[in-house]
């Protein structure tokens, strides 16, 4: 099958040689022509787990190919795939400028049959919009009359960043917003070779679910970081407590991590996005006011904490290992890590950071009086205290002998409880972490 994909960000660029790889020809189009240099070429643009082997695997078999004109490769599409940005609007709103502008494109371009799918996360009534937009733009170019037949599918992308490969292979399902049947089968027969239930429903449904997904997700992280504080006032151990509920299959044992919140490009404008969806269909999602507010006081306390730690942070130097939004992946965009860096700076602190990958995109916004250390035990060198704000697993297996010995004072604050275990209060460092009842 030809498949054209527009918008070459971790969904598109993943996504693109997924398909490629379940053995049809995709051509990747970005208005990025910086980026598109550099696939072309073989240099992989997202850092995720077995993706630079994938493309340059995919390059050689000749399935993928990088351009910034839509015109070169629309022709013979069977599919044209929309996995372009979906950002907040200041407002809260998600700003579909880029959708619009890619419907817009399309429909400029478009002179045969195609199906036309929205594999970004789009609130409810956008795909039907989309295809609007692309009839609009036909009959503008004098094509109303003899129009070929085009199609819309909303095929929400569920994929979590550090394990996308992984996740576009093995995907717990497949959600397809159809509306006819002959849609429906093109869209299963470009999934085959994945096993996964397939779950067809209305566009409106498949909208929502993605938006769903997020938001339930990102209500239990809220849910988990209110335990967490109730047990830091009262003795209790969260870890413990999440063990025992994430036991319960009834609710399972994932994002019951407590910590400094969640960040990222998709749940916070996720749930920001359908609370105000709720709003403007004359509906107040009270849950979700709450998940919001919960998610930016916990970085708050965090914050807070480390300043009764310290005293005046004016003059201290600060460590931090952590920069990415989560560990796995090189993208910063909301990153809780970055606030944290930021507001620490504002209060005089001297910040020297490291993260395994996402140096270079932290580098893009954060001050530049930042420094980066070469490696993690490098940036503790004469600090104050240490942060931990992103889980990367290898901070883990540091030498921690080294960390202290480098260390002015031993102190850690770990936003993640990512070194919880290691017990480091007996290896001579003052160690807090969240949720974990009193300061060890
Ligand atoms: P992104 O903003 O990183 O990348 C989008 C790309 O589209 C950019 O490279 C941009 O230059 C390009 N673009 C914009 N307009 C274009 C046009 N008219 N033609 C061609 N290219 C164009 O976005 P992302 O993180 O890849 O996410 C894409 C969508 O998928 C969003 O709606 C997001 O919410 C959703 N999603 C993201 C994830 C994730 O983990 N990042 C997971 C699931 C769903």
């Amino acid at each position: 099958m030809n498949i054209v994909m527009l918008g070459a960000g971790p969904v598109g660029l993943v996504t693109g040689l997924g398909f490629a790889k379940l053995g049809h020809r995709v051509a990747c189009v970005d208005i990025d022509a910086s980026k598109i240099a550099r696939l072309d070429v073989g240099e992989c643009t997202v850092y995720e787990t077995d993706l630079s082997e994938l493309l340059h695997e995919m390059q050689e078999a000749g399935r993928i190919m990088f351009t910034t004109d839509l015109s070169l490769v629309i022709g013979g599409a069977e599919v044209v795939m929309i996995a372009v940005g979906t950002p907040s609007r200041a407002e809260g709103d998600v700003d579909l400028s880029q959708i619009f502008s890619a419907a817009d494109d399309i429909g400029r371009r478009l002179d045969h049959e195609a199906v036309v799918v929205v594999k970004s996360t789009v609130p409810i009534g956008t795909n039907r919009r989309v295809l609007e937009r692309v009839h609009e733009r036909m009959v503008e170019q004098g094509r109303g009359e003899t129009a070929p037949l085009i199609t819309i599918a909303s095929l929400p992308e569920f994929l979590s960043q550090g394990r996308a490969v992984q996740d576009f292979f093995h995907p717990e399902r497949i959600v397809i917003g159809v509306e006819d049947e002959v849609t429906r089968a093109l869209i299963d027969r470009m999934h085959e070779g994945i096993q996964a239930p397939r779950l067809s429903m209305s566009l409106e449904s498949a909208e929502l679910a993605k938006y769903a997904s997020n938001a339930l997700l990102a209500t239990k992280v809220s849910f988990i970081n209110e335990i967490a504080n109730i047990a830091d006032r009262t003795g209790a151990d969260v870890r413990d407590v999440a063990k025992a509920v994430g036991l319960d299959r009834r609710i399972g044992p994932h994002f019951l991590e407590a910590g400094i919140g969640y960040g990222g490009s998709c749940f916070p404008k996720d749930v920001v996005g359908l609370h105000q969806l709720a709003g403007t269909s004359g509906y107040d999602f009270k849950l979700l006011s709450a998940v919001i507010e919960v998610n930016n006081r916990q970085r708050e306390q965090f914050f807070r904490r480390v300043e009764m730690g310290l005293g005046n942070l004016r003059g201290r130097r600060i460590a931090v290992w952590g920069l990415a939004f989560k560990g796995g992946t090189d993208d910063v965009r909301e990153s809780i890590a970055i606030d944290l860096i930021q507001r620490v700076f504002a209060r005089g602190a001297e910040v020297i950071v490291y993260d395994p990958q996402a140096m270079e995109n932290a580098r893009r916004i954060l001050p530049e009086a930042i420094r980066f250390a070469p490696t993690a035990v490098d940036a503790v060198s004469g600090a104050d205290a240490l942060l931990v704000l992103t889980d990367w697993p290898e901070f883990r297996d540091i030498s921690f002998d080294a960390v202290r010995q480098g260390m002015v004072e031993p102190r850690i604050f770990d936003g993640r409880n990512l070194l919880s275990d290691l017990h480091l209060d007996q290896q001579g460092f003052f160690y807090e972490g969240v949720g974990l009842g009193t300061p060890r």
